[in-house]
C-alpha cells in the first residue's frame, strides 16, 4: 500500500477511488489473516460505507482532508460505538460500546476508514500479544515469532500492509516495542496530548494512545488528527497543536546545532550485540547529519521496571474492579448469590496475566503495604523524572535502543513473566515521566529481524522528535524494506 500522501494525491486526481483503496486493504486482510491473526474484528461493510462517503465528496467537488479514504486499524481497547470492543479479554467478548472514543471519532470526522479492530495482550498487559484470549499474532518478518506487544496487532497490520496506519496504546512501551519488532514507526505522545476518552483504562497515569506508520510522515499525519484538547478527558492538555507533518524537512536544521544525548545505562548487560551495533551506527549517522553527540547518564533509569510493576498493577487492580458481571460484558452463569457471581465471573473472564496483575496491585495498595510499595514506587518515579530533567538541561533529545532484543519466538518467554517484563526496560521510564518517545527502524539482525532506535523528547516536543526521526529515516533505507509476509 502506498503512503498517505500518495494515496491522497491519487484520490484527488481521481486516479483511484476510496472504495478501491479500501478494497485493496480488505483483500490483503483476507489473504494474510489466516497466517497473521492481527485483527480480532474486521469491519468490512462499515469501511466500504465510509469509503463511499469519501468518494461522494470527491465526486461533488468538495475538498477532502489528508486522511480521508485512508485504511486504518484500531487497537481493540478503544471503544467504537456499535462495534464489539473486547480488549482481547473473555470478559468483554460480547461488549458493544454505546459510545465512541474521542480518537476514533476524530478519525471518522477526518474521513479515515476503519478496517477493523486489532489484536492485543489482554487489557494491554504484555509485551508479545500472546496474552490475548483469542489468538496469537505473528510477526510479519518471521511468523514463528511474536510481533511484540501489547499493540502487536496494530504493528503487524501496518508492517504487513493490511492497513496504511493504525492506533495503539502505550503504558510502558506497547507502541514503541512492537514498532521496533515489526520494523515500523511507532510513537507514544506526551501524556495528555491525545485524549484517553474511550480508551479502556489499564494504568491511567501511564496510558497514552499513539500512531503507527510505515514512515515518519504517515505517523506525523495521524498524530495531527488525533492530538488536541478534549474536555471529556480530565488529563487532556490545553495546548496548540503544530502541524507536525508540514514542517518535516530532510536536513537536520532545527534552529541551532542539535544536541543528542545517548543514555549510557541502556548499553549494559542484556543488550543483544546486534541491536547495540545497529543503534550505535544510527547514532553515528545522526552525527553525520550534523548532530552533536553527548553521552548522558540516567542513573535511576534501571529502577523503571520495578517501580512500574508496582504502579501499573496498582492502577490496574482499581480500574479492573468494574468488571464484576453486573455492568459490563460477561456474567458467569453458575452463581447462586451475588458474591459468587462476582468471583466466578472474574475467575472465568480474566486470563492468567491479568489475574497476576490484579493480585500484585491489590497487595501493593493494601493497608500496611501501601507505604512500603506503592508510595515508594511513586517516589522512585519522581527520581526517574528528575534524571530526565537533568539530561534535558544538557541535550535536546535522548536516544537509546527501543528494546534490548529483536522479536523472540512464540512461547519463548510466556512462562517467565520477569524476562517478559524486562523487555520494556528502555521504554517504561518514558511513560513514568510522561514524555514523548518514538521508535524508528534502524537496521536488521543476522536473522533478518528489524531493530528499532528510540528517540525521547522533552514534554510536548513531538515536533522535534518527528523532525529528527524524519531526517534519520530519509538518510537510510530501513523503512523501505518490506516484511516477508507482505
Ligand atoms: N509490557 C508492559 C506491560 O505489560 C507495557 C504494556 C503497555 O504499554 N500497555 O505492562
Amino acid at each position: 500500500m502506498a503512503s498517505i500522501r500518495e494515496l491522497h494525491t491519487q484520490l484527488v486526481k481521481k486516479e483511484r477511488s476510496a472504495v478501491e483503496i479500501t478494497q485493496e486493504a480488505l483483500d490483503r486482510i483476507q489473504a494474510l489473516e489466516p497466517k497473521l491473526h492481527s485483527f480480532l474484528t474486521v469491519t468490512a461493510q462499515r469501511a466500504l460505507e465510509q469509503a463511499s462517503a469519501v468518494d461522494a465528496k470527491i465526486a461533488a467537488g468538495e475538498e477532502i482532508g489528508i486522511l480521508a479514504g485512508i485504511p486504518i486499524g484500531i487497537k481493540d481497547n478503544m471503544c467504537t460505538k456499535g462495534i464489539r470492543t473486547t480488549c482481547a479479554s473473555r470478559i468483554l467478548e460480547n461488549f458493544v460500546p454505546p459510545y465512541e472514543s474521542t480518537v476514533t471519532q476524530k478519525l471518522a470526522n477526518a474521513g479515515g476508514v476503519m478496517v477493523g479492530k486489532t489484536n492485543l495482550d489482554e487489557f494491554a498487559m504484555g509485551s508479545s500479544t500472546e496474552n490475548s484470549a483469542y489468538q496469537v499474532t505473528a510477526n510479519p518478518w518471521d511468523i514463528s515469532r511474536i510481533p511484540g506487544g501489547s499493540s502487536g496487532g496494530s504493528a503487524a497490520a501496518v508492517a504487513a500492509e493490511e492497513c496504511v496506519v493504525s492506533l495503539g496504546s502505550d503504558t510502558g512501551g506497547s507502541i514503541r516495542q512492537p514498532a521496533s519488532f515489526c520494523g515500523v514507526v511507532g510513537m507514544k505522545p506526551t501524556y495528555g496530548l491525545v485524549s484517553r476518552y474511550g480508551l479502556v483504562a489499564y494504568a491511567s497515569s501511564l496510558d497514552q494512545i499513539g500512531p503507527f506508520g510505515r514512515s515518519v510522515e504517515d505517523t506525523a499525519i495521524l498524530l495531527n488528527v488525533i492530538a488536541g484538547y478534549d474536555p471529556q478527558d480530565s488529563t487532556s492538555l490545553k495546548v496548540e497543536i503544530p502541524d507536525y507533518a508540514a514542517s518535516l524537512t530532510p536536513d537536520l536544521k532545527v534552529g541551532k546545532k542539535l544536541k543528542i544525548g545517548v543514555i549510557k545505562e541502556t548499553f549494559g548487560e542484556g543488550l543483544d550485540p546486534e541491536v547495540e551495533a545497529a543503534v550505535k551506527s544510527a547514532i553515528t549517522q545522526l552525527e553525520t547529519l550534523g548532530a552533536e553527540i553527548h553521552y548522558i547518564s540516567c542513573p535511576r533509569f534501571r529502577y523503571g521496571v520495578p517501580s512500574y510493576y508496582i504502579i501499573a498493577p496498582s492502577e490496574a487492580s482499581a480500574n479492573l474492579a468494574r468488571y464484576d458481571g453486573v455492568k459490563y460484558g460477561l456474567r458467569s452463569p453458575d452463581a447462586d448469590n451475588v458474591l459468587s457471581m462476582y468471583t466466578s465471573t472474574r475467575a472465568i473472564g480474566f486470563g492468567t496475566e491479568v489475574k497476576r496483575r490484579i493480585m500484585i496491585g491489590t497487595y501493593a495498595l493494601s493497608a500496611g503495604y501501601y507505604d512500603a510499595y506503592y508510595l515508594k514506587a511513586q517516589k522512585v518515579r519522581t527520581l526517574i523524572k528528575e534524571d530526565f530533567e537533568t539530561a534535558f538541561q544538557q541535550v535536546d533529545i535522548l536516544v537509546c535502543p527501543t528494546a534490548p532484543t529483536t522479536a523472540f519466538q512464540v512461547g519463548e518467554k510466556i512462562t517467565d513473566p520477569l524476562s517478559m517484563y524486562l523487555n520494556d526496560l528502555m521504554t517504561i521510564p518514558v511513560n513514568l515521566a510522561g514524555l514523548p518517545g518514538i521508535s524508528v527502524p534502524c537496521g536488521f539482525d543476522s536473522k533478518g529481524l528489524p531493530i528499532g532506535l528510540q528517540l525521547i523528547g522533552k514534554v510536548l516536543r513531538e515536533d522535534l522528535l518527528l523532525q529528527v526521526a524524519y531526517s534519520y529515516e530519509e538518510s537510510t533505507n530501513w523503512h523501505l524494506q518490506k516484511a516477508k509476509i507482505a
